[in-house]
């Protein structure tokens, strides 16, 4: 097992309730760090708690929506009294749409917009608040290999994964003097409940398995265990980074032949 050195040490996870963030949660906590989940689904946090509480670290849950400003500032201040001064923010709270860029509703553009791009950027604003007072931090921001070139089908999740990255070199460029680290993952096919939602098995099959020099889709402890490696020490000279963890899939122009 590897050890990241977070113990000890305060994380705090959007979307920490399943899927990717939840696999973070867990990872966290089995490296000895206290775990904050936020997320909208309080049923998923309660599981969540329990399985961390079951590794003997300090854990907190926080129902809330993250494209809520005034909520995102009175969690961030919560996670800080409940478990200690918070080191590390993980913002995984995303969703996806899929839909012919000419069909695509503004209501459903914004929605996507909203969550994936407001989200990542009201919890980076309000968790570096007490960050920047201490001179200490790391967040990692989840992108995607959507944000790094476009996908047919996806104009709105593209768009929202591309701002990602830019937020995420912004706030490194601004935040490094306050001792701040902030870099982004950007993942490939990872097996979660929100890929089973949006992406039918046919699809899978021809575009994922054929197109990954790695054959297969990631399962989420290894997207998670990429973020836990940037939320560390072991990380101290990166910041402004857009990682791409994705088996290898948009390191070229040709699929495996
Ligand atoms: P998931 O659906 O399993 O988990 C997402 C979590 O975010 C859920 O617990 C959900 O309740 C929460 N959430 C959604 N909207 C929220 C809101 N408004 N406020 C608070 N919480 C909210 O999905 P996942 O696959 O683990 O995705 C996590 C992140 O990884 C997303 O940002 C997604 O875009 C990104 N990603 C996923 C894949 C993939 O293949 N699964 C690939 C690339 C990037």
């Amino acid at each position: 097992m590897v050890n990241y050195g977070l113990k000890g040490r305060v994380i705090a996870i959007t979307g920490g309730a399943s899927g990717i963030g939840r696999s973070a949660a867990l990872s966290a906590a089995t490296d000895g760090a206290h775990v904050a989940v936020l997320d909208v689904n309080q049923d998923n946090i309660d599981k969540t708690l329990a399985e961390l509480r079951a590794k003997g670290v300090k854990a907190e849950g926080y129902a809330l929506d993250v494209r809520d400003e005034v909520a995102m500032g009175k969690v961030a201040k919560a996670v800080e009294s409940d478990l200690g001064p918070v080191y590390g923010l993980f913002s995984s709270a995303g969703i996806s749409r899929t839909a012919p860029a000419e069909k695509v509703e503004l209501a459903d553009f914004e929605a996507v917009l909203d969550v994936n791009v407001n989200g990542v950027f009201l919890a980076a604003r309000e968790f570096a608040q007490a960050m920047i007072q201490r001179g200490r931090g790391a967040i990692v921001n989840v992108g995607s290999i959507d944000g790094l070139g476009g996908h047919p089908g996806r104009l709105h999740y593209v768009s929202s994964k591309h701002a990602v990255a830019g937020l995420t070199k912004s706030l490194a460029l601004e935040w490094g003097r306050y001792g701040i680290r902030v870099n982004a993952i950007m993942p490939g096919f990872v097996d979660t409940p929100l890929l089973r939602a949006n992406m039918p098995e046919k699809y899978i099959e021809r575009v994922v398995y054929d197109r990954t020099p790695l054959g297969r889709m990631a399962n989420s402890d290894e997207i998670a265990a990429v973020a836990m490696m940037l939320l560390s020490d072991s990380a101290s000279y990166m910041s402004g980074a857009i990682v791409p963890v994705d088996g290898g899939m948009t390191a070229g122009f040709l699929t495996r032949g």
